[in-house]
């Protein structure tokens, strides 16, 4: 397989416009399409259907992380930040990076604070990426990386993920070619969203390589570093931050969030580190996307990122989403789908194709009246025609951030349609 690229920019076109089309949204007649999710997840309220479609947990996070945001609301946090984020917090991420990964990061200059792992992504693209540039991303990809990257005016090309019997897995050969002299930004997700693959430290180090190779900056959204799912052996993947492989420290920035970590996905607190240039760049676009995020709950989230109780509570979360994700895969494989066990996140991507169904989103749209569930497309997270959006016409993706008892209803239901087919 090879890389392809979308066509270059035109000028004549607005950007947005560049934005719909880079996202598969813009219909054939002009008009701008809802994306994939709000249609799904409105299909499900009309429906009454078990939504696991979008990604977000149906409890919020630890009680104590609450309890600080409210002191924090109640006691005047509540006025513009400094920009880069409050002390604390710089050093609460500081500290993560070296707790859990031995990364020294000061944290004065080298932590941003961000409105979200979203906003970090956008901030480094539009810094580091513009027109001539080429942003290379895995396929199937988060589906904000193709919007910002039209943003920047960039070329968007990609390396795709393969279904194995290993889950997804890195296609290496064409990994290597899709890089190229223009490539100015490596932008790797791990844990991945939507296979679920936690890309091995060999995967990571052929990235690595190549980047060198290239002169290219990586930018890793690693907003999942804490949801890697045991296996059946009880051993737990490693999640292998890039800036942890020799050499990369200085050329690496990397993201994450407080929303999956803590499940508190409406927060929109994220960070990114790396080198003081780096994060000069980054911040200089940030600062005028929006200034500063959320005062009072940047205190909230240095307090989580730091109480060894939220680190006891975010342990107990992965090892309840293996289960959760080992009842959904037995669930979806008795119904007849192919499935791809995930190492990490909360999804997991299933092949319709042994049900009969060759378009994932044509099953999407008739699985609420067929089943009663919602899920999306995995078209949802490739670019229309590529060589990954063919290979993947027949999946779909479900997430098992659900409770227990949704997942359960969810299964019966699969079960129950299995059984009338
Ligand atoms: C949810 C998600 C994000 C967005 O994180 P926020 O902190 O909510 O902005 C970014 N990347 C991936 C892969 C995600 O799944």
């Amino acid at each position: 397989m090879t890389a392809r690229h979308l066509p270059e920019h035109s000028p004549a076109e607005p950007r947005w416009r560049e934005v719909a089309a880079a996202t598969g949204l813009l219909a054939g007649d002009g008009t701008v399409r809802a994306t994939i999710f709000a249609e799904m997840s409105a299909l499900a309220t009309r429906t009454g259907a078990v939504n696991l479609g979008q990604g977000f947990p149906d409890v919020d996070g630890p009680a104590s992380v609450l309890a600080a945001a409210a002191h924090a609301l109640a006691s005047g946090a509540n006025q513009y930040p400094p920009g880069p984020g409050i002390p604390e917090l710089r050093a609460a991420v500081a500290a993560h990076q070296a707790r859990h990964y031995g990364l020294d990061v000061d944290a004065d200059t080298e932590v941003l604070v961000t409105a979200g792992a979203t906003e970090a992504i956008a901030a480094a693209v539009l810094a580091l990426a513009g027109p001539g540039d080429e942003v290379l991303t895995l396929e199937p990809f988060y589906d904000s990386y193709a919007a910002v990257i039209a943003m920047a005016g960039a070329r968007h090309t990609t390396a795709p993920l393969v279904a194995t019997s290993d889950g997804f897995r890195l296609d290496l050969d064409a990994l290597e070619s899709a890089f190229t002299d223009r490539t100015r930004v490596v932008l790797v997700n791990t844990p991945h969203n939507p296979t679920g693959a936690v890309l091995t430290r060999s995967e990571l180090e052929a990235i690595a390589r190549l980047a060198v190779r290239h002169d290219a900056v990586v930018v890793t959204d690693e907003v999942y570093e804490h949801l890697t799912l045991a296996r059946a052996d009880g051993s737990r993947p490693e999640h292998v931050p890039v800036a942890t492989l020799p050499g990369m420290a200085g050329r690496t920035l990397t993201i994450s969030s407080a929303g999956k970590t803590f499940s508190f996905t409406g927060w929109k607190v994220g960070w990114v580190t790396g080198p003081a240039e780096l994060v000069v760049a980054v911040r200089t676009v940030k600062q005028f996307l929006t200034y500063v995020s959320a005062a009072p709950l940047q205190p909230a989230v240095a307090f989580a990122l730091t109480d060894p109780g939220v680190a006891a509570w975010v342990d107990e979360l992965a090892a309840s989403l293996a289960e959760r994700r080992d009842l959904l895969c037995a669930g979806l494989a008795d119904a007849g789908f192919a499935v791809a066990r995930p190492d990490g996140t909360y999804f997991v991507l299933a092949d319709a194709a042994p049900l009969g169904f060759a378009d994932g989103a044509e099953l999407c749209h008739a699985l609420p009246g067929l089943a009663g569930v919602v899920g999306v497309p995995v078209s949802a997270f490739t670019r229309p025609g590529s060589d990954v959006d063919g290979a993947l016409r027949s999946w779909v993706r479900f997430t098992f951030v659900k409770r227990e008892d949704v997942l359960v209803e969810a299964v019966d239901r699969l079960h129950a349609w299995a059984a009338r087919r």
